[in-house]
């Protein structure tokens, strides 16, 4: 946990944010400035830099994310429409908030 890390403080519930699932492991909630429809990121709660910071004990919560994004794909109902599922990694690949999220969107 990092005290000035934006998402840390929504998972440590000192920050509001739209959570739409949660567990011991990670939390997913709305992207405040959506790109679509549907636009939702999977977080981890062990804060992680980016994908270039991933140790191999973290293969279990990856593996995970991409199962909680194929859920919620299929609960927001945007499962057969389509959906993008993707990181950004470091500055030149978009990331500006610098703790692992994997955005799903979709529902165009
Ligand atoms: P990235 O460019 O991959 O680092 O994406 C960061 C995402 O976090 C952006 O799409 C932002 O709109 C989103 N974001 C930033 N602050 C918040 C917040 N407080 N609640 C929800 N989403 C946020
Ligand atoms: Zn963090």
């Amino acid at each position: 946990m990092e005290t000035s890390c934006i998402f840390c403080q929504i998972i440590r519930g000192e920050k509001p944010a739209e959570i739409v699932y949660r567990d011991e492991s990670m939390i997913a909630f709305k992207d405040i400035h959506p790109h679509a429809p549907v636009h939702l990121l999977i977080v981890p709660k062990k804060h992680i830099r980016s994908v270039n910071d991933l140790a191999d004990e973290d293969k279990g919560i990856i593996s995970e994310m991409i199962f909680r994004a194929k859920a919620l794909a299929g609960e927001t109902a945007i499962s057969r429409s389509g959906y993008k599922i993707l990181f950004n990694v470091e500055r030149g690949g978009g990331q500006v908030i610098f703790h692992l999220h994997m955005h799903l969107i979709g529902g165009w």
